[in-house]
């Protein structure tokens, strides 16, 4: 009985990994065993084996989301699969995965980006050329930032085209993409609109 505890915990990992890989035989064989678990082991639920998978990512230094928006697991930047799995294990215990930031490699600095909006000849974009509003009023952006759930915030433009970050969460890399506060178009969307990403 001792030795059964531990090597389901495997199990179930290794399930979760598959299900990552989008394996929904896995994902059910994993959710069968954890409803077992939480039917008939005492003081141990499947809210808790899940929580213990994501501590032990947690432990690692979690997950850096890449240029191509995978979640790479700090421990291996390879294994995007398992990012991927630990990311929905977040989503559906309701917690906040570990995002570490991006690393450069060369420097070793963090990477952070910043967004221009402009028209082919580089002019500042400050309304929308679809609707016409106001893109440097307050709110004139709805600003989708991505993360373990999609936010949309609100934002502007300065007047020299610059998207202008909230809480950090597009110098961190989470940038889904910039839209009309007023009609929802996709700025990259509109013919002549620009989009420049920069880094430091
Ligand atoms: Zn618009």
């Amino acid at each position: 009985m001792r030795m059964r505890r531990n090597s389901g915990d495997e199990e179930i990992r290794k399930l979760l990994r598959k299900a990552g890989q989008g394996d929904w035989r896995a994902a059910e064989q994993a959710a069968a065993i954890l409803k077992r678990r939480a039917g008939h082991e005492v003081g141990r639920t499947a809210w808790e084996s899940l929580s213990e998978f994501c501590d032990d990512i947690d432990a690692t230094g979690g997950i850096v989301i890449s240029e191509r928006g995978e979640y790479e697991p700090v421990a291996d930047q390879d294994w995007v699969d398992l990012g991927s799995t630990y990311v929905t294990a977040c989503h559906v215990l309701g917690r906040e995965p570990m995002i570490a930031e991006t690393i450069d490699e060369q420097t070793g600095d963090a990477i952070r980006y910043a967004y221009r909006y402009s028209n082919e000849s580089g002019v500042p974009l400050v309304t929308c050329p679809e609707c016409g509003g106001d893109l440097t009023a307050d709110g004139g952006i709805m600003l989708v930032v991505s993360g373990y759930r999609p936010l949309e915030l609100r934002s502007r433009l300065d007047s020299s085209g610059n998207l202008i970050d909230v809480d950090d969460q597009v110098a961190t890399g989470h940038h889904g993409g910039t839209y009309c506060g007023r009609c929802g178009e996709l700025l990259i969307n509109i013919d002549y609109v620009v989009e420049t990403q920069t880094t430091d």
